[in-house]
């Protein structure tokens, strides 16, 4: 008894929201930042497409896609950190939070 996969869940980049934003985590070449949309295909044919949460990037020379948090901009004197240290475990704490959650005090 043969099974064959007909069907599949594809990512498929929808428009390029900023060219050049990063770097492929895999070859290292230019990774545009793009909008996605997931298609489910059936026989090969999509029957289905919903457009992705986020932005991704997009290597064209490898096909791969990839969360933006993996890729380091380009430049590092646009970048602004977002991180805060906590003050009493010296620990790297999300801008957003109010209370370090490792030990728990105020920020
Ligand atoms: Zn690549
Ligand atoms: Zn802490």
């Amino acid at each position: 008894m043969f099974f064959f996969f007909v069907g599949g869940l594809e990512q498929q980049a929808r428009q390029v929201l900023k060219s050049g934003a990063g770097r492929c985590i895999a070859c290292g070449s230019r990774a545009d930042l793009v909008g996605y949309e997931k298609v489910l295909k059936l026989f090969f044919v999509p029957v289905w497409r919903w457009p992705g949460k986020e932005p991704v990037m997009y290597c064209n020379d490898c096909k791969l896609f990839f969360p933006q948090s993996l890729t380091p901009p380009p430049s590092s004197t646009a970048e602004v950190p977002d991180v805060l240290r906590c003050q009493f475990c010296r620990r790297e704490v999300d801008g957003d939070f109010r209370f370090c959650p490792f030990c728990g005090n105020a920020l």
